[in-house]
């Protein structure tokens, strides 16, 4: 199988704060890390390449230090990786990313058909889940989201969905886009020399642009971008403490007065 994995380089806290003066991410300080989604979808792509041989490319977007997944890819198993760095892709919404990756994917198929594209159920930065199921319509492939397990049978992808009321068995063929938030075990640990390798010039880790991909300026980036952000700001709580007097009773009948005039109850 020809497997893709999209691979996010995130803020390693789930705790993102926001600079009230420009409205964007405060990233000084904070350790960059490979989404924790995005260690399952490559788990789940290197164990269907231990069982039926293939190739595993992880891709990401994102400025140059986001090399840094890409050779923890590596380091996992993965064959290749595939950055996709250029100033035209700044301001994305997920619209306009996944438009790129899906070009990506678009270009990776020309060499080789591609079966699978792996996505994480969501990035725990931008936390909308919306990319996966973009990327397949993008693509015009089928998805399965929420998935925990995934078989391979021929030009067919068996999937089991962890839904909130119970798993639900899925048969879906290939070529599908499918995003992942579980695997049967832990994903593998990178391993030291193959991290190694990878920062040696002749590592397989390739970085593309917007013309690698035939990529137009007013598909991507801010441009490409059907959202606009008017404001990010961190919501300002309030604290209010009222004494209530009176027997329990009496207190208990304020309680649940004051709370329907808020309309709580
Ligand atoms: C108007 C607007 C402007 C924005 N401007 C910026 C900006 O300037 N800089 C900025 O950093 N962000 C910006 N963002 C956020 C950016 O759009 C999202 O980070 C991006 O679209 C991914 O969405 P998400 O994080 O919600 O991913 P989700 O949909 O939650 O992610 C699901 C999965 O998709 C895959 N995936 C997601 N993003 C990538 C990626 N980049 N590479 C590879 N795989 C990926 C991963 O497998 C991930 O697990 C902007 C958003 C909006 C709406």
């Amino acid at each position: 199988m020809r497997i893709v994995v999209m691979v996010k380089q995130v803020p390693d806290t789930t705790e993102v704060r926001i600079d009230p003066k420009t409205g964007t991410l405060i990233r000084e300080g904070v350790a960059s890390v490979m989404n924790p989604d995005d260690r399952l979808g490559l788990e789940t792509a290197l164990s269907l390449k231990d069982a039926a041989g293939g190739e595993v490319i992880a891709v990401s977007m994102g400025p140059p230090q986001a090399v840094d997944v890409l050779s923890e890819a590596y380091a996992m198993g993965a064959d290749r990786g595939v950055l996709l760095t250029d100033i035209n892709f700044a301001g994305a919404d997920t619209w306009a990313t996944s438009y790129t990756l899906g070009k990506v994917v678009e270009r990776l198929a020309a060499e080789e058909p591609v079966d699978l594209v792996i996505c994480g159920r969501q990035a725990i930065d931008g936390d909308t889940a919306q990319i996966g199921p973009q990327l397949a319509e993008h693509l015009g492939w089928p998805q399965v989201t929420y998935v925990g397990q995934v078989r391979s049978e021929g030009d067919q992808l068996r999937a089991w969905r962890r839904l909130p009321d119970g798993d639900q068995e899925v048969l879906c063929p290939l070529p599908a886009v499918v995003t992942v938030l579980d695997t049967p075990g832990e994903p593998r640990w990178p391993r030291v020399e193959r991290l190694l390798e990878a920062c040696r010039p002749r590592a397989p880790l390739e970085s593309w642009n917007a013309a690698d991909i035939g990529a137009p300026a007013d598909k991507t980036g801010l441009r490409g971008s059907l959202t606009q952000v008017v404001e990010t700001f961190s919501p300002k709580t309030k604290r209010e403490t009222r004494w209530l007097e009176g027997t329990p009773a009496e207190q208990a009948a304020a309680l649940v007065a004051d709370l329907r005039e808020k309309k709580v109850l």
